[in-house]
């Protein structure tokens, strides 16, 4: 056996996943978990959400408990950044001067924030990626504070919620025509515009921010259409970037992330990668993709600790999301990408009684279902796009064929 670790760079999900995974394939050796953030790793997703709003606290949204890594004797080395990867040497240069020696090296770097282009430096201009990001928010967001949030994707959407929950006063400004305009269609962009409308926020589309400047205590953010808003603080959720630095210092071949084959291998030998820094083969996406999501982290990471381990294993996981923005629980499944038909069953008018779904298409095949409050309809979707069957579109979209029966032969 050999000395040298298994080495993993970014403690979060597919970190985490990766490393326990690892004992559980069978290996013995050491295995040490680098992480640039000081907490013990947490769940991303509560940040927007129980987190922001208070219902939790930190230590409730551990991903798993610190025994848990002493008793899979895994080495946490947190607060600690990755610099530099040597690939002759095999080894791993890290920010106090201590250099690991891997076996193999997995790099779950995530991704990082795409920032906005605007010279303004402030305090109460905001991200919200880390557990650090929401202490900061917190710390601003009081009631009857102007909150105008840039950005109408899942970030700015999960916060308007929480936000308005807490009595401030919230703007959302979304560039696009309309909002989460990357990830879904126009019935369930329309649904979440009323919903958050009923709620109280308002939701300017079609609308960029050229500037943001102090103005009396307060900061105003100017639009292109000449519009102008007053806000206690802002909050940018204008999508995410892959996090390729420490991968670059390798030279591992990179396409708006690391390229992985379905095994999670990059191009240099003994170097894997895994989670939101990747871009990998995905039949569900007919081609290679990114994806965002705690599933995508989590099969991936597993499938690639398989693989670190010399055991053959493909990742083809149908990909799934969720989102939950005041009562209402969105699921996702599959990818929804050049779809050219939609069936939706229930009425998106009368969500808050009894929910509805959008199913998707693409030259006749089922590829992608959204679903709000419809959990039976999700999982049978997923298990419909896992398996690649399409059912009638009139048994779709009738109200009285239960969602199991499509699944039947
Ligand atoms: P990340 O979680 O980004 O973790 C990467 C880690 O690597 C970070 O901790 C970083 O500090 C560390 N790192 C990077 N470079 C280095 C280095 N050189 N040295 C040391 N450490 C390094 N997804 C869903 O599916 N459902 C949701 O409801 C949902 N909600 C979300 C809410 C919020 C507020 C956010 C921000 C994300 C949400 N997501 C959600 C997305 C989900 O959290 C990500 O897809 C997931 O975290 C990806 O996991 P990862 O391990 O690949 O990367
Ligand atoms: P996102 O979902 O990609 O949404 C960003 C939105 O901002 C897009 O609609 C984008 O429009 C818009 N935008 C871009 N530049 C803009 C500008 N200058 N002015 C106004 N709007 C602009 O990203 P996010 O909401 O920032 O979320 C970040 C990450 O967290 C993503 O990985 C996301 O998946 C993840 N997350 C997931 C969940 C969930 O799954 N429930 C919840 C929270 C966060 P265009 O599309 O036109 O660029």
């Amino acid at each position: 056996m050999t000395d040298r670790a298994q080495v993993i760079v970014g403690a979060s999900h597919a970190g985490v996943s990766l490393a326990l995974q690892l004992r559980r394939e069978g290996w013995e050796g050491p295995i040490q978990l680098v992480g640039a953030e000081k907490e013990l790793p947490y769940h991303r997703p509560p940040l927007s959400k129980e987190l922001l709003s208070g219902q939790k606290e930190l230590d409730a949204i551990r991903l798993r408990p610190e025994k848990i890594y002493a008793d899979n004797d895994i080495e946490l080395l947190l607060g600690t950044t990755a610099l530099k990867i040597d690939k002759e040497q095999r080894s791993l240069h890290l920010h106090d001067g201590r250099v690991l020696q891997y076996a193999n090296l997995a790099l779950c770097t995530g991704a990082k924030v795409r920032q906005l282009p605007l010279a303004l430096d402030s305090e109460r201009v905001l991200y919200l990626r880390t557990a650090a990001d929401v202490a900061q928010l917190q710390a601003l967001a009081q009631p009857g504070k102007h909150a105008v949030i840039i950005g109408g994707g899942y970030i700015g959407l999960e916060a308007a919620a929480v936000l308005r929950k807490m009595e401030l006063e919230v703007t959302v400004l979304e560039m696009a025509p309309r909002v989460l305009a990357r990830v879904t269609s126009e019935v369930l962009s329309d649904y979440l515009t009323s919903l958050h409308m009923m709620h109280g926020v308002s939701i300017k589309t079609s609308t960029q921010v050229n500037g943001i400047q102090d103005h009396e205590g307060k900061l105003q953010v100017v639009c292109n259409d000449n519009t102008e808003y007053l806000a206690d603080f802002v909050l940018v959720g204008i999508g995410v970037g892959p996090n390729t630095t420490l991968a670059e210092t390798a030279g591992v071949s990179l396409d708006d992330g690391i390229v992985v084959d379905e095994q999670g291998c990059t191009s240099v030998p003994h170097i894997f990668a895994a989670g939101d820094c990747t871009r990998h083969p995905n039949r569900f996406a007919g081609g290679n993709v990114r994806l965002e999501s705690v599933q995508n982290a989590n099969d991936q990471a597993r499938v690639v600790a398989a693989n670190m381990v010399g055991k053959a294993s493909i990742y083809d996981a149908a990909p799934w999301f969720w989102s939950d923005q005041y009562d209402i629980k969105l699921q996702m499944a599959g990818l929804n990408s050049n779809y050219d038909s939609t069936v939706t069953r229930g009425d998106p008018t009368n969500a808050e009684n009894e929910g509805f779904c959008v199913f998707y298409l693409r030259a006749g095949e089922l590829v992608a279902v959204d679903s709000v409050a419809r959990p039976k309809e999700f999982m049978a979707g997923k298990q419909l796009i896992a398996r690649g069957i399409t059912p009638d579109k009139a048994n779709i979209a009738d109200e009285q064929i239960e969602p199991a029966s499509w699944l039947k032969p």
